[in-house]
């Protein structure tokens, strides 16, 4: 395994170790600057994460880094602008990170990203999804036959990616097609870089034919959440020529959605033509029973022997909300507590404080999305939400809409893409602005320190 291979190995585990909220907050925005044998190099992210990391997370991370490469790393931390990386003495030294080749590497080698934990079996199937299960079952065992493409739809934690990844699962388990997931920010980025004149007009050329070979020599093609396409016109007609090339071809396309074809709103006339020409299924919000289907499953798969009572089971079902994630994180919650506090689980009144503390003190039924931080700040600003994404520039204004930016780069997952979006169509170049602006800020202005404090407290609320 080379270096970079390591680190994003590295961060996919800590990604399944730790909730997704503190992945956000101290894993996801290093930046790996080199690994050598003995130390992991990263760009300094300030004092409050290296702490974190190197304290609290010191643990873990050492006991994944074994895991993964059969020995322990140095964690060192670096000024990003003045560290300058290692001579190559050794032409094998593959250690020091250089980007384009990482770029090409990923376009270059075809994998499926298929996550093998989602598959059909278990899918919990109840009203509120049955359609979109059978008509996905169904895509499964005739790809590029039945329906073309296969248009899901629904609001965020409802099982679309889930079903996704079920049916690549299907059709790689029992076929030799060639099955690519990926999504539609993925899909934007590499398009862009691909076009990008990189000064040399023959590594171009290639990466041209690497772009339109991921996407064209494949049997399946699946791209999460399409309405993120955005409404980079060049892209969307990139895709529209992926789309006729694949769709010609009979190969199978699948597309997942968070709203229908009808609210792509971006999107041209002739892209939303095509998604109406196949199958279009929604997911609903799961009724009661299908949540306490849902929850029942979950505890099995999280711990055979967390025995909770079913009128805890119905607490869940009836106060954690819809988001099959919501349930989840209940579950891991309650099997935690039990845990640490070395008890059974039985009476409610417990079960229901253990979620509370749950909800209050590490906001994991708190979903940090755009919209949501786009509320809290304009909120506490007297502002709107319009005035966040809108044209005006007045300081107040330009300034709480930077700290917005800041903040959902900082706790969202998010690219800077997708935020320069959902903040009315902006460049990235612009939240990188932001982001730089307030993180210098924050070091000097104690005033804009508390603010940033006060914010991320109402977030976790
Ligand atoms: P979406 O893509 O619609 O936002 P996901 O597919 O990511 O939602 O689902 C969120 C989580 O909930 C995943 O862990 C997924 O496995 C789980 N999940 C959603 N629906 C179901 C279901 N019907 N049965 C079992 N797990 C589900
Ligand atoms: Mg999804």
């Amino acid at each position: 395994m080379d270096g970079v291979n390591i680190w994003q190995n590295f961060l996919n585990q800590i990604n399944d170790k730790v909730s997704s909220l503190s992945f956000n907050t101290w894993f996801n925005s290093l930046k790996l600057l080199a690994i050598n044998d003995e130390e992991i190099i990263l760009a300094d992210p300030g004092k409050a994460i290296k702490d974190q990391l190197t304290i609290y997370y010191k643990e873990l991370i050492d006991e994944t880094l074994l895991e993964l490469t059969g020995k322990t790393y140095k964690l060192i931390f670096k000024d990003e602008n003045t560290y300058v990386p290692p001579e190559r003495t050794n032409v094998n030294n593959n250690s020091v990170i250089n980007n384009v080749e990482i770029d090409k590497k990923r376009i270059d080698n075809y994998k499926t990203n298929l996550n093998p934990k989602y598959t059909f079996d278990n899918f919990v199937v109840g009203e509120a999804n049955r359609y979109a299960f059978s008509s996905s079952l169904a895509v499964a065992q005739n790809p590029g036959k039945l329906y073309n493409p296969l248009f899901i739809y629904g609001k965020s934690g409802l099982g679309k990616t889930h079903l996704m990844h079920a049916i690549g699962n299907y059709i790689t388990a029992n076929s030799d097609l060639k099955v690519l997931y990926t999504d539609a920010d993925t899909f934007m980025n590499e398009f862009v870089k691909m076009t990008r004149d990189t000064g040399d007009k023959d590594q171009n050329l290639s990466y041209i034919e690497l772009f339109k070979s991921k996407y064209r020599d494949i049997d399946v093609l699946m791209i999460d959440e399409i309405q993120f396409l955005g409404s980079a016109t060049a892209t969307q007609q990139e895709f529209t020529n992926t789309f006729n090339s694949l769709y010609y071809n009979d190969k199978q396309i699948i597309i997942c959605s968070d709203r229908s074809v009808n609210d792509l709103k971006m999107f041209e006339d002739r892209l939303r033509t095509r998604f109406n020409w196949g199958l279009k299924a929604i997911i609903n919000v799961p009724e009661y029973d299908l949540k306490v289907k849902i929850i029942k499953n979950k505890i099995k798969e999280v711990d055979e022997s967390l025995d909770l009572s079913d009128e805890i089971i119905d607490f869940i079902a009836s106060n954690c909300g819809s988001d099959v994630r919501n349930l989840e994180g209940s579950v891991r919650r309650l099997q935690a507590y039990a845990a640490i506090m070395n008890i059974k689980l039985y009476d409610l009144q417990t079960a229901i404080e253990a979620l509370d503390e749950y909800a209050n003190g590490r906001g994991t039924f708190t979903d940090n999305s755009i919209g949501k931080i786009m509320n809290i700040v304009a909120n506490y600003f007297n502002l709107s939400t319009d005035d966040l994404t809108g044209k005006r520039r007045s300081k107040e204004i330009a300034n709480a809409r930077m700290i917005a930016m800041y903040l959902c780069k900082l706790l969202t997952e998010e690219t800077l893409e997708r935020i320069g979006l959902e903040f009315g169509g902006r460049d990235h170049s612009t939240v990188i602005h932001a982001c730089e602006k307030i993180g210098d800020d924050i070091k000097t202005n104690s005033e804009l320190e508390k603010i940033i404090s006060e914010l991320k407290v109402k977030m976790s609320e």
